[in-house]
């Protein structure tokens, strides 16, 4: 799919027809599960009104936003009336925010085949050691005071979004708990300090 601008710039999509396939195949599931009886019928709609859209036939109507409610309107319902108010009062019930972390469950990894330890940020390659309060990359030598912190958010993202110092100090590969707790202290939040937790939450 090639969409070109007033502008005469062009950009190359990938055709939403699949993405679209799915969702329609989804939401038919959905209504079968809860037993309402509704057509499901998908359209492609390009948010932006001054373009031109090169496409081949396929199974799906392919519109600009101000031709949608034109579109509509030619189209009648002909089916029975359906009960709105129910049907997205279920659909806000069900909607859930979409949890693709951590990385490994959602990809089956095992967290032990994890690589551990900091990657050098400029050769993207060595690993770092903690020298002299700074990072240093084994192989290029680049030094870095704050290389843990991407190592920090691979953790989050790959494994937990909670991390205690001793992971911090395994998945960091630096055996100095004082150390670790600072690195921590100034980069995570700590949910509570009364209740003496162990964990620190990472941003992610
Ligand atoms: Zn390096």
């Amino acid at each position: 799919m090639i969409r070109t601008l007033e502008t005469g710039e062009q950009r190359v999509f990938h055709h939403p027809e699949v993405q679209l396939e799915e969702y329609v195949y989804n939401l038919k599931g959905f209504f079968k599960q809860h037993q309402i009886e509704v057509p499901v019928n998908g359209i492609i709609v390009f948010p932006f009104n001054n373009a031109r859209i090169n496409y081949e036939d396929g199974l799906f109507p392919v519109l600009m936003a101000r031709e949608l409610t034109s579109f509509l309107q030619q189209r009648p319902m002909k089916t029975k009336t359906i009960d709105c108010q129910y049907i997205s009062a279920l659909l806000v019930q069900h909607n859930k925010p979409y949890e693709r972390f951590p990385l490994s469950r959602y990809y089956g990894i095992e967290v032990d085949a994890i690589q551990t330890g900091v990657i050098c940020p400029k050769c993207e390659f060595g690993q770092m050691h903690w020298l002299k309060m700074n990072w240093t990359c084994s192989s290029c030598h680049y030094t870095s005071k704050k290389a843990h912190l991407s190592a920090l958010q691979d953790y989050g993202m790959l494994i937990n979004k909670k991390i205690t110092n001793a992971q911090a100090q395994h998945f960091l590969q630096l055996n100095n708990r004082h150390t670790i707790k600072r690195m921590l202290m100034a980069s995570c939040y700590r949910e509570s300090e009364l209740k003496r937790s162990r964990d620190y939450q990472i941003f992610l």
